[in-house]
């Protein structure tokens, strides 16, 4: 696990930030003395201006769907060469408020890492149960079954990260225990078909004040970061937090 490399990933969902050049500015110092990676997924209409914003500063920036085709009649949606097209390097994929609001599944979001794959963008493929499947004791089967269908096949090395977002965690101010985290991650990485080298980052009300306990477990390789990742200043608490 010495060989993974420390990710903290923000996501910014449908919001525009006024601010967003000054927050690119107070990132880019905590960015350059991390001992992580940095990488953050604006809406996609400031996918260009974070690009440039971030020119130098090793942040990258990321999409947060791509569709999973390459290109065609399609309105609306934007592909995943469009994406690389315009300087970003990686993409969130199915993520939990789109497998429930527009539907995805992980057949969808297989096609859709695919393709991400085939346009040299890095896929953060999201996973994790909701309340009444965690209640249920299925939380490990779920994610299980989720992996299954939702990473590439033949996958022996590919260039992805799995993000656990546990449903009831995402915006809610809870975060799940640092012992359900440990034991979900150790399940996660002994399904994986590159358990050495694959980042699992964990995503669930991450703040500045659990981040360390968090990112301090054996098999946590980072953070996905929702609401804090909008606050220049506890998106770089987290960041140092590593
Ligand atoms: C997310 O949406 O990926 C997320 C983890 O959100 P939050 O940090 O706000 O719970």
């Amino acid at each position: 696990w010495m060989s993974r490399r420390k990710l903290i990933a923000g996501n910014w969902k449908m919001n525009g930030l006024s601010g967003a050049l000054g927050y690119f500015s107070e990132l880019a110092p905590v960015a350059a003395g991390a001992s992580a990676d940095v990488l953050v997924c604006p809406p996609a209409t400031l996918i260009h201006a974070a690009v440039q914003a971030c020119a130098g500063t090793g942040i990258r920036v990321g999409g947060q769907d791509c569709h999973a085709q390459d290109h065609g009649a399609y309105t609306g949606d934007i592909s995943a060469a469009m994406l690389r097209d315009c300087g970003a390097t990686h993409v969130i994929l199915g993520h939990s408020e789109r497998r429930a609001a527009h539907g995805e599944t992980d057949g969808d979001v297989r096609a859709k890492a695919v393709a991400a794959l085939a346009a040299g963008l890095v896929p953060v493929i999201c996973v994790g149960e909701t309340l009444a499947e965690r209640e249920a004791g299925r939380a490990v089967e779920v994610v299980a079954r989720q992996l299954a269908g939702s990473l590439p096949e033949n996958s022996a090395i590919l260039d992805l990260v799995i993000a656990y977002e546990p449903v009831w965690a995402i915006g809610t101010g809870r975060t799940a225990s640092a012992a359900d985290v440990a034991a979900m991650h150790a399940a996660i990485r002994e399904r994986l078909p590159d358990p050495l080298t694959t980042c699992i980052l964990y995503g669930g009300s991450v703040k500045p004040g659990n981040a360390r306990e968090l990112l301090s477990l054996a098999d946590v390789d980072g953070a996905l970061v929702g609401g804090a990742s909008l606050d220049a200043a506890d998106f770089s608490a987290i960041i140092e937090a590593v």
